[in-house]
């Protein structure tokens, strides 16, 4: 076997996880190679989201590292990318006179916050004119959303990576990884690359990866979400409406260039693959949507699928392994993958680095335990 390269670091998985971490340790200076299984960075889970940035969404943890990443939105390293990254995105969150309980507990675990408001149910009517009269009793508004241009994101820290010398290798399915004189192998199609430290950034395939590396599983689970594209109805400017999702996150639309993005918000645990969407969930959808929303829909535009992979305490897991030297977590983003990914790749490389991870992240309240592998047992 021909050892092809050797390099400070390898990363399985070119998604955004990968992407980002890469492009940060290429800017720190180090030597990367970024192995993809597919001819195309971002055709997994990282193409096929809703591209949302919630910063009320998910758990202590996730709210923290998407606080801490709006900077970059917002302003990211010159030349990133030619246009803004993010687009204001009003975020509504509905309840029907069964769910005010479920709004009051969210309101108290996220509330607080100048972008947060609880609304009645004519202030709920008002911002999103589409839902079914009577079907909503109250709501909270958060107006700190914003839609995230997801391919800008990626093709911005892919273009930062190999500007900073990064090598992406397509079409590079890591098969075999064994560790030998303090190197990682990683043996790809016949040939072999080595580095000290391996990110594994596979995304539903974590558990895959660290079971060739022998280093034992985080219980990660690949769980199913259908997106539907549908007409917006013609006598209604949508372009301007909130994301607006159901209290319990049993359903949720978003405008989307003039359409409408639905999705039943399901979690149907798969293992990982190509993923396609079932024809059931996409009658769910359109049933779900239907019951809410004063809409008949007549034609599915355009559907797909994806896997949103989490452990159990759906808190993603970032750091080395305590079982196998040199092998280094960054798997189970969920739901948050993209909202999360410029603060989670600047903490991930600073732990590769085994530096201290920059005290904004830090400042943000986040617990470097919650995330830590060790929480596994790996
Ligand atoms: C319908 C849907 C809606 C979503 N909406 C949002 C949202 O609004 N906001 C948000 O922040 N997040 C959202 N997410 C979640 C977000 O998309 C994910 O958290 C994120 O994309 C995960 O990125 P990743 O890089 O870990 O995974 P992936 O993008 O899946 O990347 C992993 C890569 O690893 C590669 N790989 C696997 N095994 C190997 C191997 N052995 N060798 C080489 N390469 C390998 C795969 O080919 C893949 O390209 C959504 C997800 C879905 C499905």
């Amino acid at each position: 076997m021909t050892v092809a390269e050797q390099a400070d670091f390898i990363i399985i998985g070119a998604g955004i996880a990968g992407s980002s971490v890469a492009a940060e340790l290429a800017a720190d200076g180090r030597h990367v190679l970024l192995l993809e299984a597919e001819q195309q960075p971002g055709y997994h889970t990282t193409g096929r989201s809703a591209a949302i940035f919630a910063p009320t969404y998910g758990p202590a943890p996730i709210r923290a590292l998407t606080r801490a990443s709006e900077a970059f939105f917002t302003n990211p390293p010159a030349g990133f990318w030619d246009h803004p990254l993010l687009s204001h995105r009003d975020i509504l969150m509905i309840a029907r006179s069964d769910q005010i309980a479920a709004l009051d507990a969210l309101i108290d675990e996220v509330g607080g916050h100048a972008d947060i408001s609880r609304l009645e149910s004519h202030e709920v009517y008002a911002r999103q004119p589409l839902l079914r009269p009577g079907y909503a009793e109250a709501g909270m508004l958060d107006a700190g959303g914003h839609d995230i241009d997801v391919d800008a994101l990626l093709q911005g820290y892919l273009r930062r990576f190999r500007a900073e010398g990064g090598q992406l290798v397509a079409g590079a399915g890591a098969s075999d990884l064994r560790r030998a004189a303090g190197l990682w192998r990683v043996t790809v199609g016949g040939r072999e690359y080595a580095a000290p430290v391996v990110i594994n950034a596979a995304g539903a395939w974590a558990d895959e990866v660290g079971a060739l590396a022998s280093a034992g599983e985080i219980g990660l689970v690949p769980k199913r979400r259908t997106a539907v594209i549908i007409a917006a109805p013609e006598d209604v400017e949508t372009e301007h409406l909130p994301l607006t999702v159901d209290v319990d996150e049993k359903f949720y639309l978003k405008p989307e260039s003039g359409r409408l993005l639905i999705s039943p918000a399901d979690e149907t645990p798969a293992p990982p693959s190509d993923v396609q969407p079932e024809e059931l969930d996409i009658a769910i959808c359109v049933d779900k949507i239907e019951r809410a929303f004063d809409l008949s829909v007549r034609r599915i535009e355009n559907s797909w699928a994806g896997l949103r992979s989490f452990v159990g305490d759906k808190v993603p897991v970032v750091g080395f392994s305590a079982r196998a030297e040199g092998f280094f977590w960054l798997a189970g983003q969920g739901g948050y993958g993209i909202q999360t990914a410029p603060a989670m790749a600047r903490l991930a490389a600073a732990l590769a680095q085994g530096k201290q991870p920059a005290a904004d992240i830090i400042d943000e309240g986040l617990e470097l335990a919650a995330l830590s592998p060790a929480r596994l047992g790996v």
